[in-house]
């Protein structure tokens, strides 16, 4: 193949080499915006960090220095490719908080539940075969996505979460055109972007639909418990076993430096998620699973959740009331839990173009068109409030807004 004109592709003396799933990888529009988010002076309503400043860092430190001098002999060895049965038995409990019964050997953990998407899609996916994703949907799912040479198809999501009537016809149309669709990726609660949750009422509609087509689902579910207003609703893994890949994390509800999610699959599945994994990684960070099973042991983890459901539902607030007193020309939809705010632009202003702006401007935000496959949302921002301070939420939303006046102006 030889290389198209193009400054990158011409300095890089491989690219005639490469293989063509790594012609379709490409960096995030997330990943670009970083070096600039992080820069001090940039209000960051762009990435989705935690914020880690509300753990218990003392006594986590203290865990870990217990955890090296007393356990370091196998917590600073390699361990087993499934993961630690001793935490995998932790993650049944934390599951059974959204109605999942699983036994610890259905779980595989991995690192990070972004992993378990790589996983997931090395397994089933095929060069041009479709996914089926909500529209809009998880950027970092995307580019797996992207670097297995899926097809994602998006299917609309309302208020109550993905519409099971549009993904009935989706089905149906990808099917009378033989089409093979492989899986549907779902995240059901507090949607990253979306902000939306799948009612109770629609779950089991969306399985029936999808065990009717062949279609296997794959739940992402790392906000479930982070809800502001009600408890965890139940998981659909709790409502079918054999037709649902659940995924989960600790990274939102303890840290995700510690890189730490998993995967319930049905046993078949599960056979070959550690085959894969073992071919990647031989096996998960035993320091890490150590880490959060001391954690898990001896720290209030769910009283640190319900810290970080206050923590979020006051920043959730601040960028809400922010959005009213600055931005109403817009129109949003307030989430009950999670991290992330899906904001519709006025007419005619397009998201992508106008972020240089905004950065100069000192204030970041990730362009509609990353949750996307096929180039739309560019009349959309995901704001995230999960990080910033309540006063630097607002100090953004009015940098933005400044912004957003000068773009109508032109
Ligand atoms: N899925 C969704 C929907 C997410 O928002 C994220 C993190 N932003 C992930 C998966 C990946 O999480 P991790 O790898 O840290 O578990």
């Amino acid at each position: 193949m030889n290389a198209p004109d193009g400054p990158g592709t011409r300095l890089d003396p491989w690219f005639d080499s490469y293989a063509a799933r790594a012609h379709a990888m490409r960096a995030s529009e997330i990943r670009a915006l970083f070096s600039v988010a992080n820069r001090p002076e940039v209000v960051s309503l762009a990435g989705g960090m935690p914020y880690i400043g509300g753990l218990p860092l003392e006594e986590i430190a203290e865990m870990t220095r217990r955890l090296v001098l007393e356990q370091g002999e196998v917590a600073l060895q390699y361990g087993s490719g499934q993961g630690d049965e001793g935490l995998r038995e932790h993650i049944t409990q934390v599951m059974a908080l959204e109605g999942i019964s699983a036994h610890p050997d259905d779980v595989v953990v991995t690192t990070g539940s972004q992993q378990a998407l790589d996983l997931v899609t090395k397994i089933f996916i095929d060069p041009g075969d479709v996914v089926v994703a909500e529209a809009p949907s998880y950027v970092g799912a995307l580019g797996v996505f992207r670097a297995q040479e899926a097809d994602v198809v998006h299917v609309a999501m309302d208020a109550d979460g993905l519409v099971p009537e549009a993904l009935e016809a989706t089905l149906g149309r990808l099917r009378s055109e033989g089409r093979r669709v492989k899986f549907l990726y779902t995240v059901p609660n507090y949607h990253n972007p979306g902000g939306v949750s799948l009612s109770l009422e629609r779950r089991p509609r969306i399985l029936e639909i999808c065990q009717r087509y062949g279609v296997l689902v794959l739940e992402d579910n790392p906000y479930g418990l982070l809800g502001f207003d009600r408890e965890p609703v139940p998981a659909l893994r709790s409502m079918s076993e054999e037709g649902v890949i659940y995924l989960g994390s600790f990274s939102k509800t303890f840290a995700p430096g510690y890189r730490v999610g998993w995967a319930v699959a049905p046993h078949a599945v599960r056979e070959k998620l550690v085959l894969a994994s073992e071919a990647a990684i031989l096996c998960p960070s035993n320091a890490s699973q150590f880490a959060i099973k001391a954690y898990l042991d001896h720290a209030d983890w769910q009283g640190q959740i319900k810290k970080f459901r206050e923590q979020y539902r006051e920043r959730r607030d601040a960028m809400i009331s922010a959005l009213e007193e600055h931005i109403p020309e817009a129109s949003w939809n307030v989430p009950d839990g999670g991290f992330y705010v899906w904001v519709k632009l006025p007419p005619g202003l397009n998201a992508k173009s106008m972020l240089p702006r905004a950065v100069t401007e000192r204030v970041a935000y990730v362009p509609g068109t990353a949750f996307y496959y096929d180039g739309q949302g560019a009349d959309h921002m995901r704001l995230s409030y999960c990080y910033p301070t309540p006063e630097r939420i607002k100090e953004g939303v009015r940098r933005l807004s400044t912004v957003v006046d000068a773009e109508l102006e032109t």
